[in-house]
């Protein structure tokens, strides 16, 4: 199936999760996930009308920032995993947005780099909402003294919250972990520790964005439904 048949399948269904919820199609954003295929199928990604990419890894993805950079459209990049912070260097100025901001020295890495480059990076503050070990994010408790650290640094802009939620047959069962990460938001937002909103959710994967969709996201990062999975990418 073609990316463009998948992603009007994938549209479809925001479309009626939308409707289910009182939510408006325009406020939910797709990140197409390309870290399991390749340059070519990137591109067609981009053709077929995503324009949001998101890669998880600096070296696997730099091959294809490269390769895609003089596309029309040219691809919005987002950072959407752990990174160390040796790589913020190489991120901060290329991805136009990071999902994965989960601790106080990425937060000074990032906004150092920022400001050496005179921009401000829209950023996700990363919270480990379902407490598993093997999850990266913040405890929901440590959100808002964190939040306060990230108020002065000029580099930064908090776009929102992100989280992953546990990998579960019944996506149901995802639910109350999206619905607290919108509860998080909005007490985020009512602490006011931040110079500006943080209105954005980044939460639901390919298994689980429609539930996503009905508790708040704005962006949803989906790689196997709409782009696939190939073997050896590079
Ligand atoms: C890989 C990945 C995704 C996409 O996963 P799918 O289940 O293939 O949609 C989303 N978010 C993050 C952080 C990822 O690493």
């Amino acid at each position: 199936m073609s990316i463009r048949a998948r992603l009007d399948e994938v549209d479809r269904r925001i479309r009626e999760a939308c409707a289910r919820s009182g939510r408006r199609r325009e406020d939910v954003e797709i990140v197409a996930v390309t870290k399991y295929v390749s340059i070519e199928t990137a591109r067609e990604a981009l053709r077929s009308g995503l324009v949001h990419l998101g890669e998880n890894r600096w070296q696997e993805a730099a091959p294809k920032l490269r390769a895609l950079q003089e596309e029309d459209p040219r691809p919005t990049w987002h950072f959407i995993g752990t990174l160390q912070t040796n790589k913020v260097k190489d991120v901060v100025g290329r991805f136009a947005y990071i999902h994965s901001l989960d601790r106080p020295s990425l937060a000074e890495a990032i906004n150092r780099r920022a400001e050496q480059l005179g921009i401000r990076v829209p950023c996700f503050i990363q919270v480990n909402v379902s407490g598993e070990a093997t999850k990266h994010g913040l405890a929901p408790e440590e959100l808002i003294g964190f939040a306060r650290t990230l108020a002065d640094m000029r580099g930064i802009a908090v776009a929102g919250l992100m989280t992953m939620a546990p990998h579960v047959e019944d996506p149901e069962e995802a639910r109350p972990v999206f619905r607290r990460l919108r509860e998080l938001r909005d007490e985020l937002n009512r602490a006011a520790v931040l110079p500006e909103e943080a209105p954005g959710l980044s939460m639901g994967m390919s298994n689980d964005f429609e539930v996503a969709v009905e508790e708040g996201a704005t962006w949803l990062r989906l790689g196997t439904i709409l782009v696939g999975k190939e073997e050896a990418v590079s």
